[in-house]
């Protein structure tokens, strides 16, 4: 009997109508539920914030409570990569093979090559950089996924690229079952997410499903420096190629190798010097851009004048102001430990920097060691605080100053020529701010202002 997703899919390719539920109504999930709509599903938005006057779905009703009943009506459940597949109202639809997550949903339409990319810190980055050397190279990349274009939209719009360059969050890799990608692309994987995975193993299964569903004929792109990255990537059973990316390439890693400040490949040395590359966990990330970008045509050159001239994402070490010799960076980007170890460690000059928010769970030791001889003082905000100031006692001084307001003034009335002010929180923003990039404005604006009370 062929499964209710195959049948769903049928159904979806068919343009025949049918139940859909998506559930989800952000971004990702409206664009969705569009893509089903324009196909001729009748289509349900659901979501736990009905009540709060969100607006209506594609045909104009109501988005509903996320209620067993309504998905249990559906032959087909679409997921948004922000609501846990674990939720009990899916279970039955999960079992029963009528769930699916919005990637792999688009991805039954689209006939381009897809490079997907993952890992827990870098991918934003590596993403546009690819998309900037495919489109350096006379390519017309779509460049979305997890950050930015949802998949669906690339899905209601296929004539518009030639390729598809995916971020993909390990959440959005859950639900994937038949999407493909011709290149995938793994980073890293660092403690993160622990309140969703039971372990840094369960993590790492959900990120590898990328690699698992690259095809014979693609290229599985992977950091050679990464234990966890390398071990799961040597022992895929997929006859795709393997490439490599690291300082240390070992016998038999074909790939990009870091030197310095430079990229070697193929013979031919490649400079990173664009000022939206700083620090040596860009040179990483430019490493995994040049190889897939390059398996999928891109030119060295177009290659070239993007590592010379990327400007940089915002919220990922962003200078966003230099006042009597001081620097101000904002991270805002770096919600986990090891996104914060990399921000302090491509500072220039010794440090004040500010922490705190939403802990996730991982462990501060790694943060504090980086911390020790950079930086001068900790300035903590938010929920985290008792945590930080446990965390860097006895290494690096701490100052409680619970808002950004306050740790801005202090940074401001302490900091001295030649020195960096870093906001690099290492944790989430939900406790006092809408999200990283408010939180990230919040600190630029403050950052420029004269004057700040204490
Ligand atoms: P993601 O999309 O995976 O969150 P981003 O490119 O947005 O990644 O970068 C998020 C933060 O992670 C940055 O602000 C930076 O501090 C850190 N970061 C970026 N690239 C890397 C990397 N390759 N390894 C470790 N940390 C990184």
């Amino acid at each position: 009997m062929t499964p209710p997703r195959a049948q769903a899919r049928a159904l979806f390719r068919a343009e025949t109508s049918f139940e859909a539920v998506v559930v989800g109504a952000g971004r990702s999930g409206r664009s969705a539920a569009a893509l089903l709509a324009g196909r001729g599903a009748r289509v349900r938005l659901v979501d736990d914030r009905a009540r709060d006057g969100l607006e209506p779905g594609p045909d104009g009703r109501p988005v509903a409570l996320f209620r067993q009943e309504v998905i249990d009506a559906a032959e087909l459940v679409v997921l948004s990569p922000g609501v846990p597949r674990v939720r009990r109202e899916l279970s039955r639809a999960a079992l029963e093979d009528r769930l699916v997550g919005e990637v792999e949903l688009a991805s039954w339409c689209i006939d381009i090559p897809l490079l997907g990319i993952t890992g827990t810190n870098g991918k934003s980055t590596t993403t546009a950089l690819a998309g900037e050397m495919l489109r350096a190279s006379g390519k017309r990349p779509f460049v979305g996924g997890n950050f930015g274009t949802p998949l669906s939209e690339l899905a209601r719009q296929p004539g518009d690229a030639d390729v598809g360059v995916v971020e993909l969050s390990s959440y959005q890799l859950e639900s994937i079952v038949d999407a493909s990608f011709q290149v995938g692309v793994w980073l890293n994987i660092q403690p993160d997410h622990l309140d969703r995975y039971s372990d840094l193993e369960a993590y790492a299964r959900a990120k590898a499903r990328l690699h698992e569903r690259v095809p014979s004929a693609g290229t599985v792109i992977a950091n050679a420096a990464d234990p966890v990255v390398a071990r799961w990537t040597e022992k895929l059973s997929s006859t795709a190629k393997k490439r490599w990316f690291g300082r240390d390439l070992g016998a038999g890693q074909a790939g990009t190798r870091i030197e310095e400040q430079h990229l070697r490949y193929e013979g031919r040395t490649i400079e990173v010097s664009a000022p939206g590359l700083l620090g040596p966990h860009n040179l990483e990330n430019a490493a995994a851009a040049l190889e897939a970008a390059t398996s999928l045509g891109a030119t060295l050159d177009g290659v070239q004048t993007v590592l010379s001239s990327f400007a940089g994402l915002p919220h990922r070490l962003q200078l966003v102001h230099e006042a009597g010799g001081v620097r101000w960076y904002d991270d805002s980007k770096a919600t986990n430990v090891a996104s914060a170890i990399t921000a302090v460690l491509a500072m220039p000059a010794s440090t004040l920097l500010i922490a705190g928010g939403k802990d996730k769970g991982g462990a501060w030791g790694p943060l504090v060691e980086a911390c020790r001889g950079r930086v001068t003082r900790v300035l903590s905000i938010g929920e985290a605080a008792p945590i930080v100031g446990k965390a860097f006692a006895g290494v690096v001084p701490v100052q409680e100053c619970k808002t950004l307001e306050r740790a801005i003034a202090w940074a401001r009335a302490e900091a001295r020529q030649g020195q960096c002010v870093l906001l690099a929180p290492a944790c989430a923003s939900f406790d006092q701010f809408r999200s990283y990039v408010d939180r990230g404005e919040r600190f630029a604006r403050l950052a420029r202002e004269e004057w700040v009370e204490r």
